[in-house]
């Protein structure tokens, strides 16, 4: 067990030593690596040490690094050494997170997590919460809970509102959850890609008018096409005198809220009925990471609990249950990860971590304008910046998007596109605090190269 043990550690460390220096990895065609794991698993042991170098050779030299600090693309994961380290005490010990009953020192910390988080997202003391797979799911659950509080759980004729920049995951969880595509209000957004309050007002009112069910608004602590904030503290006051539900989905920014400058970028989050966050993107855990919180903790109990016989000696315990807020009873122990990384970093080297990432996306902005040939499509907000070649010559978008791919291909930085406004544009999120100044630069240098070379 030593052996295999100081073995993987040795694995991850060269691997976490070695990033900067090295590819930030390649993606594969089916062809080449699918045949190499569509096999049954040998009858017979192969071994710890021939596994490890088939996983080397075979998973990891095909993965995008997503921790690496050129990986600009989608949402990085910084990840951190410390968070790996607490997730192999979670499965080493395989802490059942679900009950108090078998995990009350696993639930007293998760509490304490959950309030915590509460706490820097200025969410009032009745919040609860709980560590869930990612922001995906973390709306899922939020809006699950929504729907019973709003709702009693009739959703004929409810509708729900949230800006066109909104994450998918909003969308798919109100699917799962049962509502159709018709109930499913996409507002439009101001010239910063942020709701539109008027528009918002007019889609309520025309609503009621037809008689149907306004039941809540999504705002966005950060959208993932921008960083762009919603107006927040209007929609609160708005959702107030409408008696909608207000859902925050901070998937992306809510973290940021640890750091003061973060915070100051999210004004009106913590009057949110509920807030999603992502502790595995700006709070530097390894996946899965996700939290959700909800202004009033007993409605998530109401909207998940059930006690079933074989769980009575659980419910002895007049303790928080994890199982009873969520919708899973077995449970791995997320919080560990964050909080052993708060204790061993301390919360100052994360709210330095935050604003290092506000701090490169200007970086970036500063350095792009200060090229030939480069356009400000969306400045650095969030740590996210958008940005377009131009003249690009030929067709713009066919570019952008070729740039990407050689970039993907070339392995020296990755990054992706997204479509603004119609046109398609590049895209850095600069989350990683391992970044360099001077890895920003050369990214730009070679995305010059690649432009010329394909223009
Ligand atoms: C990443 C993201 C999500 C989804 O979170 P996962 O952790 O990928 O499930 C939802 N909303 C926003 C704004 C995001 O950036």
């Amino acid at each position: 067990m030593r052996r295999i043990g100081y073995r993987t550690i040795d694995f991850i460390v060269d691997h976490l030593v070695n990033l900067g220096t090295s590819s930030t990895g390649r993606t594969a065609p089916g062809s080449e690596i699918r045949p190499r794991f569509d096999l049954d698993p040998p009858e017979e042991p192969t071994g710890f040490d021939a596994a490890l170098e088939t996983i080397a050779r075979d998973v990891l030299a095909n993965t995008v690094h997503v921790n690496h600090p050129r990986f600009f693309a989608f949402v990085p994961g910084p990840g951190n050494y410390v968070g790996a380290l607490a997730d192999a005490i979670a499965s080493g010990f395989n802490v059942f997170n679900g009950t108090w009953f078998a995990g009350a020192g696993a639930a007293a910390l998760e509490l304490g997590m959950v309030n915590w988080l509460g706490r820097c997202c200025g969410m009032p003391e009745s919040t609860g919460g709980l560590f869930v797979s990612g922001g995906s799911v973390a709306n899922m659950s939020a809006l699950a809970v929504a729907r019973r509080a709003q709702l009693d759980d009739r959703m004929e004729g409810a509708t729900i509102y949230f800006s066109d920049q909104t994450h998918s995951s909003v969308e798919r969880a109100l699917r799962v959850l049962g509502f159709r595509p018709g109930q499913l209000r996409r507002i439009a957004c101001d010239q910063q890609y942020r709701l539109s309050m008027p528009a918002l007002a007019r889609s309520v009112a025309e609503d009621r008018a037809a008689g149907l069910r306004p039941f809540c608004v999504v705002g966005n602590a950060g959208t993932t096409n921008t960083g762009a904030v919603d107006p927040l503290p209007d929609m609160a006051e708005f959702t107030r005198r409408e008696k909608l539900w207000l859902h925050v989905d901070g998937a992306y920014g809510a973290a940021a809220a640890v750091s003061e400058r973060g915070r100051a970028l999210l004004p009106g989050m913590g009057d949110a009925d509920s807030l999603s966050l992502d502790p595995h993107k700006w709070l530097f855990q390894p996946f899965e990471c996700g939290c959700f919180l909800v202004r009033d903790a007993n409605l998530m109990k109401e909207t998940f609990r059930i006690m079933p016989d074989y769980l009575q000696d659980v419910h002895r315990y007049p303790e928080v249950h994890p199982c009873d807020y969520g919708i899973q009873l077995t449970r791995e122990f997320r919080a560990l990860k964050l909080w052993l990384s708060l204790q061993t970093f301390g919360a100052a080297a994360f709210r330095g971590a935050i604003d290092r990432g506000l701090e490169l996306a200007e970086y970036a902005e500063r350095s792009l304008r200060a090229r030939d040939g480069w356009v400000i499509e969306s400045a650095a907000q969030m740590a996210i910046v958008c940005f377009r070649r131009e003249p690009a010559g030929g067709d713009p978008d066919a570019l952008h998007l070729d740039i990407v791919h050689s970039m993907l291909e070339d392995g020296f930085a990755t990054l992706t596109s997204t479509n603004l406004r119609g046109r398609v544009v590049l895209r850095l999120c600069t989350i990683n605090p391992r970044t360099t100044d001077e890895d920003i630069e050369r990214t730009i240098d070679r995305l010059e190269y690649f432009a010329a070379k394909l223009a």
